[in-house]
């Protein structure tokens, strides 16, 4: 098969013609149909996942046709149009019963601790678990996004932090996953803010009917939403992981207010110094979240099947494997609006 593979970060990926993938035998390996190249690729293509052993093939947010399937695999038959969160919870630890297969101890996440679906096949294991069938005519590119970013924004707004309809909600980074919450946001009745450095994606997010944008630089946009918001947002999403949008989101939140942390600090934004006197006084609340159980999908796809929710807009670049460096190396700066996803992996 094809395949794009980090031999050293922040170089260029090799692509070359690799063995196909071994069937596990509680998983399925798929013909990989779109692939999204999202931030946390360009974490590991940066260097900032030291534990993740190279050559690696990247790529977690993907869709695909089952062509093989695991012996021990009862649920999903060759032919099956699936897609899989990008966390493969073990299903049967404590916390997995439990329902929260985000912290599953023994999780297998393809594109870190397995190959992932920079590629034309992914083995994708403990298939019965992980895998939803994908809507009949959802687009591949649209359903690639809800392995992570899309997933990831509606479990950090109703999983974790209740978002509810009238709240004001404030995002904070307004690239793939803060336009996932922002639309979803919309979507679930709340009125939505969205802060960014790039001018092109504020106007984009206006363009799809978020209700107010602030530039994030040249003076203050912490005022400016508290003044935009009546006295500042029920809930804060900070969407990049970095310090100063995380000072900047708790401090956008009026009293009782809550804030998730989205976005994965990485590099020199592990350790942040935070204004903690700002908690204490608005007695607010901070989530961390990362990822979405896979029994969570239905209430998001039927969200976008009732034509409630439409992510279409986020798709911007439908893009080759060989694309994929250069998409990679775009977020080093500010990258355009909207997310690009691998849709044809024949060159
Ligand atoms: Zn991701
Ligand atoms: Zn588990």
């Amino acid at each position: 098969m094809r395949a794009a593979q980090l031999i050293q970060p922040r170089t260029a990926l090799q692509i070359a013609n690799l063995a196909d993938p071994d069937c596990p035998p509680d998983g399925v390996v798929l013909k990989v149909l779109a692939c999204g190249i999202c931030r946390s690729d360009w974490h590991l293509w940066a260097g900032h996942e030291p534990d993740v052993a190279l050559p690696q093939i990247p790529g977690h947010e993907y869709c695909g046709v089952v062509r093989e399937v695991g012996r021990d695999v009862t649920q999903w038959r060759a032919g099956d149009r699936v897609i899989a969160p990008f966390i493969l919870a073990c299903g049967t630890c404590p916390d997995c019963r439990a329902g929260h297969q985000t912290i599953c101890a023994t999780q297998i996440i393809p594109g870190f601790t397995a190959p992932g679906a920079f590629a034309e096949q992914v083995a994708v294991a403990r298939a019965d678990t992980n895998l939803t069938r994908l809507p009949e005519g959802m687009d591949p590119a649209l359903a690639a996004a809800l392995g992570c970013r899309v997933t990831t924004a509606w479990h950090a707004l109703t999983g974790r932090a209740a978002l509810r309809p009238g709240e004001w909600l404030a995002i904070w980074g307004a690239g793939g996953i803060g336009l996932a919450a922002a639309l979803i946001g919309k979507a679930l009745g709340a009125r939505v803010v969205v802060a960014d450095v790039v001018p092109e994606k504020l106007d984009h997010a206006l363009s799809l009917g978020i209700d107010a944008a602030v530039m994030a630089t040249g003076h203050d946009p912490v005022s400016e939403i508290r003044e935009i918001t009546g006295g500042g947002a029920d809930l804060a999403v900070e969407a990049l992981g970095v310090e100063i949008t995380t000072i900047n989101a708790m401090k956008s939140l009026r009293k009782l207010g809550r804030m998730v942390q989205v976005g994965m600090p990485a590099g020199d934004h592990v350790t942040m110094t935070l204004p903690w006197d700002v908690v204490y006084s608005g007695q607010l609340a901070i989530y961390g979240t990362r990822g979405m159980p896979a029994w969570r999908y239905p209430s998001l796809l039927s969200l976008i099947e009732g034509g409630t929710l439409d992510l279409t807009p986020m798709i911007a670049r439908r893009v080759a494997l060989s694309d994929v460096s250069a998409e990679l190396a775009a977020f080093d700066g500010p990258a355009p609006p909207g997310v690009a996803v691998i849709t044809d992996f024949s060159r």
